[in-house]
């Protein structure tokens, strides 16, 4: 389960604190030295951390807090605000082309579930009664095109493909393919590779440039820990992105992305992937995640 380690370091911190009734301004610097670490150990972001905790503090350590007869419960009060806040208050939604089609580029490295949630958000979209087209631009591995063929059957939505072709001219194409069918939402599922590189990223600029995509999302594993922030940056830098889709999130990762991500680059997490099945998408809501991480 994400975040267990996390919550029982938080939820033991906060145990603590109860026990002591009224609080000092040492116990609370105390309990905070135990947060940061317990967020480091999270594979949160360093310097997230080290912030998140000084803010935390600084609210803590007033008056109100201090001479409250449930100061615990100020404080976690505090800590679910800030972490809240952290994650970006407000969930973050797709911004749709007032002239359709909406063009979403999904980019990311091999491996982050960007095919599957190509398909997942195709799904999502159908169901909010959008005419979603897949577009194959992963053109090195032939299994990609058959892997997104597959999943698009799954979910009933039309899969353009070129074979081999460049992945500009197909993400082109399909854009002209859109408008001549009437798809309103086209979702194009571009090649990763296992790090990033500057072949990768000069292709994605080329695509970038040629169809100007309206939604630029970063595909990311939550399982790759601290990397998360060094991938989020990079492919921030190089292509502007606009959101972040978190995968696996269903898993038992320690949840350091979702903490880390939006601090880092200033970009929302909008999406988080919460299974293998295709239904498995979830809108990221800050303060839905913030409470289930103090349990
Ligand atoms: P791509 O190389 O980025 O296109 O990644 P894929 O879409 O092929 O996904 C890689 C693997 O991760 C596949 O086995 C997926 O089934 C799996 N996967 C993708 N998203 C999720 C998720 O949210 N949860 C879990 N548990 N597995 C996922």
């Amino acid at each position: 389960m994400a975040f267990e380690g996390l919550s029982d370091k938080l939820s033991a911190v906060f145990k603590k604190m109860r026990g002591k009734g009224k609080l000092k301004e040492a116990d609370i610097k105390e309990a905070m030295r135990e947060v940061r670490m317990a967020l480091l150990e999270a594979d949160v972001n360093y310097k997230v951390a080290k912030e998140f905790v000084a803010k935390v503090t600084e609210r803590a350590v007033g008056d109100e807090v201090l001479e409250s007869l449930t100061p615990a419960q100020q404080v976690i009060k505090i800590v679910n605000d800030e972490l809240t806040s952290l994650m970006g208050e407000t969930g973050a939604r797709i911004n749709f082309s007032s002239k359709p089609p909406t063009i979403v580029m999904m980019c990311g490295l091999q491996g982050s579930g960007k095919t599957t949630h190509s398909a997942k958000l195709a799904l999502h979209f159908k169901n909010q009664g959008k005419r979603p087209l897949l577009v194959a631009c992963d053109v090195y591995r032939p299994a990609a095109i058959d892997q997104l063929k597959v999943v698009g059957a799954k979910v009933n939505v039309p899969v353009f493909e070129m074979g081999q072709a460049n992945p500009v001219e197909i993400a082109k194409k399909a854009v002209s393919h859109a408008k001549d069918y009437g798809n309103d939402l086209v979702i194009l599922d571009t090649a990763g590779r296992l790090h990033i590189d500057q072949v990768l990223i000069e292709e994605l600029q080329n695509i970038k440039a040629q169809v100007s995509p309206q939604e630029i999302l970063l595909v990311i594993d939550s399982m790759i820990g601290q990397d998360a922030v060094n991938v989020a940056s990079s492919f921030n830098e190089a292509l502007g992105i606009d959101g972040v889709i978190l995968t696996k999130l269903d898993g038992d990762t320690r949840g350091g992305a979702a903490l880390s991500v939006r601090a880092v680059t200033g970009k929302p997490i909008k999406f988080v992937g919460m299974g293998e099945k295709l239904e498995d998408l979830e809108p990221f809501y800050p303060d839905r995640m913030a409470s289930r991480i103090l349990g």
